[in-house]
C-alpha cells in the first residue's frame, strides 16, 4: 500500500510531466477503475475533455489534480481525485508504447505528447471527479475535507496537534494513524518514528510532554524525508513511481518488518505485537511497554 512518500513521488512526477497540459480525450478501459464516479465512465470522460490539468496536489495519502480551462460546474472548482489503492500507478508513456496488461484509464493530450496512464493490477484504486471546498483557506476535494494536514504540509500546526493529543485517552500509535488528527502516517512510518523517539506504541498520549511530541514528529518528518530522497519505500513489488522506477528505502528500515533482527541502536532482537489487525514492530529495550499502556 503506498504511503505518503510514495504518493508524493507520484505527485511530483505528474506535476513535472502532465501539469499545464490540455486533455483531449479520456478512455476508460475498465469500469471498476471509475466506480467512485457515480455518473459513470462516459460522464467522467466528457467532463475531462478540454480541461487543463492545472495542479497536482496531495494531503496525506490523497492525491488530486486540479482542473482548469473549460467550464467548471461549480464556482469552487473541480478536481480529479486519484486513489492508488494497493497497486495503482500513474505512468507517463509515449503513445506508441504498447498498452500495459492492467491499463485501466488512458489520458490523451491536445499537444500530442506522452499519454498519462492509470494502471492498476488489483483494481482497488480508481479515479473520480469531486468539487473543491475551502477548508482553513485551502481548496480541498469534498471527500477529503475531514482529513487533517500531514506533517510535511505548511499548514501543519504541531502546537495545536500536541494540545489535541494530550487531551485524548488513547495510545500514541492509534493517534498517529487517526486521519482526523494527522494524516499520511501509515503503519511503517509510525513504527519507525516511534523507534526513533524511543516510545512504545501503547504509550498514553496524555502522558507525553510537548518536547517528546516534538521529538516524535521530528522523527516522522525525518523518516518521510529519507523515504522521499529514496523515491518512496518499495515493500510492494507492484508499486512503481510515475516513470516506472521503484524505490529502495526498505533497506534502511530500523524496525518495521525486522522481526528478530538486531535493533540498530542496542542490538536487542526486534519484537512484533498484534495491533489493529496488523503488527507493531518495536525494540523491547529502547521502547519498553509502559505500565499504563493503552492496548
Ligand atoms: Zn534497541
Amino acid at each position: 500500500m503506498p504511503e505518503l512518500p510514495e504518493v508524493e513521488v507520484v505527485r511530483r512526477g505528474v506535476a513535472e510531466h502532465a501539469i499545464g497540459r490540455t486533455v483531449s480525450g479520456v478512455e476508460v478501459l475498465h469500469p471498476r477503475a471509475v466506480r467512485r464516479h457515480v455518473p459513470g465512465p462516459e460522464d467522467l470522460a466528457g467532463r475531462l475533455a478540454g480541461r487543463v490539468l492545472s495542479a497536482a496536489r496531495r494531503r496525506g495519502k490523497y492525491l488530486w489534480l486540479e482542473l482548469g480551462g473549460g467550464e467548471p460546474r461549480t464556482s469552487g472548482g473541480e478536481a480529479l481525485v486519484v486513489h492508488l489503492g494497493m497497486s495503482g500507478q500513474l505512468l507517463v508513456q509515449p503513445s506508441d508504447v504498447p498498452d500495459e496488461k492492467h491499463l485501466r484509464v488512458r489520458f490523451r493530450f491536445a499537444d500530442g505528447g506522452p499519454e498519462l496512464r492509470f494502471v492498476d493490477q488489483r483494481t482497488f484504486g480508481g479515479l473520480h471527479l469531486a468539487d473543491l471546498v475551502e477548508v482553513d483557506g485551502l481548496a480541498l476535494p469534498e471527500p477529503i475535507e475531514h482529513i487533517a494536514p500531514d506533517p510535511l504540509e505548511e499548514s501543519f500546526d504541531l502546537d495545536r496537534l500536541a494540545e489535541r493529543l494530550r487531551a485524548r485517552r488513547t495510545g500514541i500509535k492509534r493517534a498517529l494513524l487517526d486521519q482526523s488528527l494527522v494524516s499520511g502516517i501509515g503503519n511503517i512510518y509510525a513504527d519507525e518514528a516511534l523507534w526513533r523517539a524511543k516510545l512504545h506504541w501503547a504509550r498514553p498520549t496524555a502522558t507525553l510532554t510537548r518536547p517528546k511530541i516534538r521529538e516524535l514528529f521530528d522523527g516522522v518528518t525525518e523518516v518521510m524525508q529519507d523515504a522521499l530522497r529514496a523515491g518512496g519505500t518499495s515493500f510492494d513489488a507492484l508499486y512503481v513511481n510515475v516513470n516506472g522506477e521503484s524505490g529502495y528505502f526498505d533497506r534502511s528500515l530500523a524496525v518495521y518488518g525486522q522481526l528478530d533482527r538486531p535493533c540498530p541502536r542496542c542490538g536487542a532482537p526486534i519484537r512484533r505485537d498484534p495491533f489493529m489487525n496488523r503488527s507493531s514492530y518495536t525494540c523491547p529495550v529502547c521502547q519498553p511497554k509502559p505500565r499504563n499502556a493503552h492496548l
